[in-house]
């Protein structure tokens, strides 16, 4: 095996095997990589355009009984620190991120064993029904997985409640490296790599939208990204359901896991994960690049490794902050990001449908 020969396979649109992804990820000049990856962004989204939304993304709750080790930001019940925002909180602050713009809120919060799930399904009806501006992108597949539990109901009544409550897309958090290995060392009470891709499978067929993610950079190895990747193109032609791939690198601070790993991933490899993702997800409609996650030069950089879309304005963002991790911008410097990387920035919706194009 050898870098022109799976070049060759990817120039001619043939899918490429787990083995060569690999190699790929391990071998692949770097450079030559990302201009694999231009390439086959070309040939999928042959627009000038960069998308990105103008959104936010609140916690309604830190609580949460998971505990995962790579997790700086939530409490468990009647820790210091604490919070759950009611419905009415909750509608105010959509409110006044309406009033600044904000299209989607993409909202998640800690598995909290307190909350009922009429709480949950009357969050989603009255934001559909009280501010049809905003769509809401809420709750990831852990927290549907807490609602199950706790209503007792199956993961397909949950999702089907919250269907006709309004919601139509899930935010695709929580799936770290899709190896029931891995997920057993660093959430080994939250859902499996395969339980995640079954509710993921189940939302896919009532009907709902998804994203998809990654974090990886802890203890992974490079057969368990490609792992992760094989699991969601199997899912994906299954269901056809997912609209986009978000990478991101972990973020030790504060976490039990920095006393391991104490360093974030380099560029390099951010770089090189999102190369790989748009040549291995070949049924994927688009890759995001993310100025908030691994900074703005690098997510412009990334535009030119396969990235066609540049993720959300993240008016709010807590996780990330509670790892000490602070990264900030507005709707104007993400235009001009994009304009100065050589595209054409777009406004988009959570469904990617294109709203504004700014020349
Ligand atoms: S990542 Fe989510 S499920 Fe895990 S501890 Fe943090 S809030 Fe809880």
């Amino acid at each position: 095996m050898n870098f022109e020969e799976i070049k060759y396979k990817v120039i001619n649109n043939i899918r490429i095997k787990p083995e060569e992804g690999l190699f790929l990820l391990q071998k692949a000049p770097i450079l030559e990589l990302g201009e694999l990856a231009a390439f086959v962004r070309e040939v999928k989204n042959p627009s000038p355009y960069v998308t990105f939304v103008v959104d936010t993304n609140p916690n309604y709750t830190n609580i949460c009984t998971i505990d995962c080790i790579f997790c700086a930001f939530y409490r468990h019940p009647g820790e210091e620190g604490e919070y759950t925002y009611s419905v009415d909180e909750l509608i105010q602050k959509f409110r006044e991120s309406a009033a600044m713009g904000v299209t989607t809120i993409l909202l998640q919060g800690g598995v909290n064993p307190n909350l009922s799930l009429d709480y949950y399904i009357e969050l989603v009806n009255r934001t559909t029904k009280e501010l049809p501006d905003i769509h809401p992108h809420f709750f990831s597949v852990s927290e549907i997985v807490g609602m199950a539990e706790v209503s007792r109901l199956s993961i397909e009544e949950v999702l089907r409640k919250l269907w006709d409550a309004g919601l139509r897309t899930l935010p695709g958090g929580g799936a770290e490296i899709l190896s029931n290995r891995i997920k057993k060392k660093i959430s080994n009470k939250k859902e499996t790599a395969d339980q995640w891709l079954d509710v993921m499978r189940t939302a896919h067929k009532i009907g709902y939208k998804s994203t998809a993610t990654m974090m990886y950079g802890h203890i992974e190895k490079d057969e368990d990204i490609i792992e992760h990747l094989e699991s969601l193109r199997k899912l994906q032609d299954e269901t056809g359901g997912f609209t986009a791939f978000i990478p991101w690198s972990f973020k030790p601070g504060n976490t039990p896991l920095e006393k391991i790993i104490p360093h974030y991933a380099s560029s390099t490899r951010y770089l090189q994960i999102i190369a790989l993702s748009r040549i291995y997800l070949d049924n994927f409609a688009h890759i995001q690049a993310s100025w908030f996650s691994e900074g703005k030069k690098i997510g412009q950089i990334a535009l030119h490794f396969g990235a066609d879309d540049f993720g959300g304005t993240l008016l709010e963002e807590n996780v990330h902050a509670a790892a000490n991790y602070v990264s900030k911008t507005n709707t104007d410097e993400v235009i001009n990001l994009i304009k100065e990387a050589g595209f054409i920035p777009a406004q988009r919706t959570t469904l990617y449908q294109i709203i504004k194009i700014f020349e």
